[in-house]
């Protein structure tokens, strides 16, 4: 192929006889940057789909491979081993006895699979899950966001999205010909000791946006970058406002089993009149730390399900077999132990939370204000203390987050998260005084984190002198 344009191209220029002329180069040129610029045209990235800038994640995955931070505190996934059983399960099948668990399984779900989720499920929602057409197995949580999102969202549909918000929410909308509707949390006090709790929503600003072309709400509890748990009055108040105008809920609740007590995480599906109206949405890689697995689910009435469905089996059709079989055999394992604290459902949240403690304090001690969650595994933390620290005019970056976490990590070593990403094109400012910290990562390497800040706070200090 590529002889065969050289060949062409020789021919263009240099004429049968091998002799180069000018007016021919010229009309190469010409014709060569008329066909790009053809082709650029035709093949663009289709307008649904925005500008196409790389993602967060695309983004500083890539800066870690590059600048190698001594500790990556970015993107969210332990840097240690899950459960043994878990893992342990899944070497077993592979090459275990039953070869069709290497093969394709159910569409919608391994079977043996969205029985376990249909046992875990049920008692905590207070009705029963039908396994066989409630429940839709996906790949990652991303997936079942994705088919409950184009499942559901149609052209001109509104759809309430609550600030800071997992990145990918803007697109998929987008992506169904739908309008994301912001509103941000926003923190009552931002001095002295803030906690995820201080962020709210205003309840006016959340009652005006629901109208006629409203069609869903995404709410995330436990919350993303926040750790906000929502409350049962928060909650209560979505619910009666999607009751009043008709409107869908989705419901992330990737960071369920990771509330740190006394806080306790509230499914919106188990209120009066929300079942027949939410999507509820699950992830292993949260649930069991094996983010690397990319298995998830939702859980719906049948009629909601059934969109989701009909995306799910045009694009994606089944999930992993092996891999779903392992996380079923990981929830038999724990479901026989649901009452005793050893229960990873249970345990994980004791397991994260000195590591919660630890880098809160750490953080503190180095001049940032950071907010404590009340789940999951990240920390939001304001950095504006520490301005006269660090000099961003070398980072072009459009966003002082963005400048700071990006120069923090080369000077530190330490690599967090721009939380500008979490937000809209007209708050994006409501993010830039913060960084977000993962904290899910072995205690040496939260430890190593704390020194590194803390020799670069004092080298700082003493520069400053
Ligand atoms: N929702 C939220 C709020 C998340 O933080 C993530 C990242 N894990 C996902 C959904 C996607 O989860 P998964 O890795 O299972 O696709
Ligand atoms: N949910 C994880 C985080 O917020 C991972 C995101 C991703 O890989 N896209 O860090």
């Amino acid at each position: 192929m590529m002889f065969r344009l050289g060949r062409s191209l020789y021919v263009a220029v240099r004429g049968l006889n091998g002799v180069v002329r000018p007016e021919n180069i010229k009309k190469v040129v010409r014709n060569l940057s008329c066909t790009t610029s053809l082709m650029a045209d035709k093949f663009k990235l289709p307008a649904r789909y925005g500008a196409g800038e790389k993602s967060v994640w695309v983004e500083y995955i890539q800066l870690a491979a590059e600048i190698k931070p001594a500790v990556n505190l970015g993107q969210g996934f332990p840097d240690y081993h899950a459960p043994k059983h878990v893992t342990k399960a899944l070497g077993d099948i592979a090459t275990g006895p039953n070869p069709l668990l290497n093969q394709y399984t159910r569409g919608f779900g391994h079977p043996p699979l969205i029985q376990n989720l249909s046992k875990l499920y049920s008692p905590l929602i207070g009705r029963e899950i039908n396994p066989q057409n409630e429940i839709l197995v996906t790949f990652g949580a991303y997936e079942a966001l994705y088919s409950a999102i184009l499942g559901h969202v149609d052209e001109g549909d509104e759809v309430i999205v609550i600030e800071p918000f997992f990145d990918c929410y803007d697109f998929m909308i987008k992506s169904a010909g739908g309008k994301p509707r912001f509103i941000a949390l926003c923190p009552t006090k931002t001095s002295g000791e803030i906690t995820s709790a201080d962020w709210v929503l205003d309840e006016k600003e959340l009652e005006s946006l629901f109208n006629p072309r409203t069609k869903m709400i995404i709410v995330n509890t436990p919350h993303n970058p926040l750790g906000k748990v929502f409350t049962q009055q928060e909650l209560e108040l979505i619910a009666n406002l999607c009751k009043k105008h008709n409107v869908l809920c989705l419901s992330d609740e990737v960071y369920e089993w990771m509330a740190y007590e006394p806080v306790k995480h509230i499914r919106i599906a188990s209120f009066p009149g929300m079942w027949e109206r939410t999507i509820t949405i699950g992830s292993a890689g949260k649930t069991f730390s094996v983010t690397g697995w990319k298995t998830g689910w939702a859980y719906a009435p049948a009629a909601l399900m059934r969109n989701l469905h009909v995306v799910h089996q045009n694009c994606v059709y089944t999930c992993c077999t092996p891999v779903q079989e392992a996380i079923s055999r990981s929830f038999d394992y724990e479901l026989a132990r649901r009452d005793s604290p050893e229960c990873y459902l249970t345990a994980l949240a004791c397991e994260l939370r000195p590591k919660r403690d630890f880098v809160i304090k750490s953080l503190r001690e180095n001049g940032f204000n950071p907010t404590v969650p009340e789940a999951g595994y990240f920390i939001i933390a304001d950095w504006t203390n520490l301005a006269d620290k660090i000099d961003l005019s070398s980072e072009p970056d459009k966003y002082k987050d963005y400048q700071f976490t990006k120069k923090f990590a080369k000077e530190t070593g330490v690599l967090a998260i721009p939380p500008t990403a979490f937000y809209s094109q007209e708050h994006k400012h409501l993010g830039e005084n913060f960084a977000r910290f993962c904290f899910i990562k072995k205690d040496e390497n939260l430890q190593l984190a704390g020194k590194l800040i803390k020799e670069w706070n004092a080298k700082n200090k003493k520069a400053c002198v």
